[in-house]
């Protein structure tokens, strides 16, 4: 472990950016405004929602998982949730004791957990999940549970016995969330009340809203206090970002990003089906298939979409933190864990430190 590293430019704190020096060790030990020029200083960003990267998926097990962890590390994500698509038990079984083996491993630090998408959601809104969903059934959910360390669960809320088993997820401190699902409002609503608190890829694959059927989204806009949502332009419109930024106090920003991420045009696994991806994202026939996005690219883009650098840097890391109770990080602050991305005027990632040690890979400036 090397120890007593600083970095000098202007780091994103809890009172905003601060030019100075930023001096740490696992933890951050202090931070020193001085008149210094430099890159830009990020809490490393944290990542809710990741199918894989880099060619490889959770979906395969240990190794899987540790690609996914390596590829996305490098482009600044400190910590993500190893994300299942539906799929026959078996295969959730091997992701799961694969999630567990991995954090033991290498990159086992920037591994979260894992976010169960499915099994218990709507066969009419799989949109690129493989055709496996279960109806909710609280024996498999706590086999799946004895298995690693779940932190959020997407399902139906409509389906028979989702309410029960929303109510026992939420018990064990299991962050639930209505996606993949055909629900009216008054559905939804319900599901808050016992005690789910999120929307998986809000807009997508869910009802929209309609002033007379407001559905999951107007359930959402109108008294969500946590939602994810894909900054790739291409799932969700940039308007529609910037309303939902309005109206959902906790919003928080995940890639959804599958084996195809960073890499060449192509055919890629997700789960039990083959996806393409083509240059404009990754498709299942017409259907979007996850995204190809890295969250250092979302960054940029919601900078394009004129969300301001420091609200989309918070929503990328203190927000995601927050919202799985993680008071260790998130946030530059004295006492934290230094997990930091250390990006270039035009946000491009120079450096990345996870718990004070910097990563080093082919053409990153510490070999
Ligand atoms: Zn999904």
């Amino acid at each position: 472990m090397i120890r007593g590293w600083h970095l000098a430019g202007s780091i994103l704190t809890p009172q905003g950016f601060v030019q100075g020096r930023l001096h740490f060790s696992e933890r951050i030990e202090a931070i020193e405004e001085a008149p210094v020029k430099g890159p830009y200083i990020l809490p490393g960003f944290l990542d809710l929602h990741v199918h894989g990267g880099g060619g490889r998926e959770v979906m395969e097990g240990q190794e899987g998982v540790e690609a996914t962890l390596r590829f996305h590390l490098q482009h600044g994500t400190t910590g993500l949730l190893a994300t299942t698509v539906t799929a026959p038990l078996a295969d959730l079984e091997r992701t799961l004791k694969g999630a567990q083996a991995a954090m033991e491993g290498p990159w086992g630090k920037a591994l979260l957990g894992v976010h169960l998408e499915g099994p218990f959601i709507s066969p009419n809104r799989l949109g690129a999940q493989p055709p496996f969903p279960l109806p909710p059934d609280r024996e498999i959910a706590s086999h799946l549970l004895s298995l690693a360390p779940v932190r959020v669960v997407t399902l139906a809320p409509e389906l028979l016995g989702a309410l029960e088993l929303i109510r026992f997820l939420a018990e064990k401190g299991i962050r639930v969330q209505l996606g993949h699902t055909g629900a009216r409002y008054e559905e939804a609503l319900s599901a808050l009340e016992a005690g789910a608190v999120g929307f998986t890829h809000l807009y997508n694959a869910m009802t929209g809203l309609h002033h007379r059927a407001p559905g999951v989204v107007g359930l959402a806009l109108e008294r969500g206090k946590w939602a994810e949502i894909i900054p790739d332009g291409l799932h969700v419109h940039p308007a529609a970002i910037r309303l939902a930024l309005k109206t959902i106090p906790g919003l928080y920003f995940v890639s959804d990003a599958v084996a195809a991420a960073g890499m060449p045009e192509g055919t890629y696994p997700l789960g039990a089906h083959r996806m393409e991806k083509r240059k404009e994202g990754v498709w299942l026939g017409e259907s979007l298939a996850g995204s190809t996005l890295t969250l250092d690219q979302a960054l940029r883009n919601l900078v394009a979409f004129r969300v301001p650098l420091e609200e989309a840097a918070k929503r990328l890391s203190l927000y995601p933190a927050r919202y799985l109770r993680l008071s260790d990080r998130g946030e530059i602050a004295l006492g934290k864990r230094a997990d930091l991305v250390v990006l270039d005027e035009a946000l491009r990632v120079l450096e990345v430190y996870l718990e004070g040690e910097q990563l080093a890979w082919e053409g990153s400036t510490r070999n």
